[in-house]
């Protein structure tokens, strides 16, 4: 979390009725909406990821309604959860964990089911490391009049996302990802033909109503109370990305994922996704080698915390985050950390992991 950022986060939280605020709502909300590249509502909720990621199951689904799992990790494995536990009756589309899903094979489901009536998917699979071609599931969706949600939390301000012209119906994210807050605040946007989406009768829904958040969205207003210091400490983030150029921040990213690609790669891992996200690298680490042996000799060594394995993943991977605020020194540093960690635990290291990096970001 940036400095700047912290700093707004330390402010006295301003009262939320007042004129000042709801100024301040609405321009975050102006700035959201291009962020998630829609003319559509952006919804902001007081609530982690997964927050937006309900409000989104039981706002889109009427009684009786069938929905369509895209699953292939543990995020993909939380939309299934979700559906589960609020009784929606639905299916699941797995694809291996560390590839991205097949569009033509979701073309087959939704022939094959026409009552499929909205596909939830994951744009960023944070638990393999893996991106989806979301704009070419959206083409498929949209071509049978079925309904799209993406799970942007790790992509919005990683990746290019345009909700609009993709034909994205309804886009999640929350704010400790790309977007550099702590957790807490998510958000859901709407594309402007889905605007009926959430209308009618829908699941059980009362803090997460979208069509009561809808009356106050013009005004600045909220049903509740709003994470007033989350909204300040967004309007600096949102500020910061306009400033650095959405253009850039997509830029930066891809060179940080590419160094810290070739310096894991230096140092003996393997990457483990055939479909590599910008947010995060997943990487197998050497034969021999514990990846919880490596994680756990960053932190010690280094100082650097980076993640293992989830799911049926744990101790097969490690993490390496480099969404938000890094550059291409931490890219260069964690690789060099990398290859220290790999060969004091046994590794064969040939490569230079630190040059491997600088030259990847160059050539990014
Ligand atoms: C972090 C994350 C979420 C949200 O998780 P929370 O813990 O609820 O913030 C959802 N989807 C993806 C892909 C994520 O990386």
């Amino acid at each position: 979390v940036p400095e700047r950022i912290r700093h707004a986060l330390a402010e006295p939280p301003p009262h939320h009725r007042t004129d000042a605020f709801r100024a301040t709502l609405r321009g975050v909300t102006e700035a959201l909406a291009t962020l998630h590249g829609t003319q559509g509502e952006v919804f902001t909720l007081a609530a982690s990821g997964t927050g937006a990621m309900e409000a989104a199951v039981i706002n889109l689904m009427a009684p009786g309604a069938r929905a369509l799992a895209v699953v292939g990790g543990v995020f993909g494995q939380r939309w299934a959860d979700l559906l589960r536990a609020h009784e929606v009756p639905h299916e699941v589309m797995p694809h291996a964990w560390g590839t991205a899903p097949d569009p033509a094979e979701l073309a087959a489901r939704l022939d094959a089911d026409p009552d499929l009536a909205v596909v939830f998917a994951t744009h960023s699979e944070t638990s393999t490391g893996t991106l989806a071609d979301v704009r070419a599931l959206a083409r498929e969706t949209r071509a049978r009049g079925r309904v799209l949600v993406v799970d942007a939390v790790t992509s919005l301000a990683v990746h290019p996302l345009e909700q609009d012209a993709w034909g994205l119906d309804v886009v999640v994210c929350g704010s400790q990802k790309g977007l550099m807050l702590p957790p807490g605040l998510a958000t859901l946007s709407l594309a402007p033909w889905a605007r009926r989406a959430i209308e009618g009768q829908r699941r059980p829904r009362f803090y997460f109503d979208l069509t009561r958040a809808r009356r106050g969205l013009a005004t600045g207003d909220t049903p509740f109370t709003p994470p007033v210091s989350h909204v300040l400490a967004l309007e600096v983030a949102l500020a910061m990305l306009r400033e650095e150029g959405l253009a850039a921040v997509h830029d930066r990213h891809r060179r940080l994922a590419h160094a810290v690609r070739a310096g894991g790669l230096a140092a003996g891992c393997r990457l483990f996704s055939s479909a590599p996200s910008h947010a995060v690298t997943a990487l197998e680490p050497p034969a021999g080698v514990e990846a919880a042996a490596i994680v756990r000799r960053l932190r010690e060594a280094h100082g650097m915390v980076v993640a293992g394995g989830q799911g049926e993943l744990r101790g097969r991977i490690l993490r390496v985050g480099h969404m938000g605020a890094h550059g291409h020194d931490d890219a260069v540093a964690v690789s060099a950390a990398l290859a220290e960690c790999t060969a004091a635990l046994g590794a064969p290291v040939a490569a230079d992991a630190a040059q491997a990096a600088r030259e990847a970001w160059g050539a990014a």
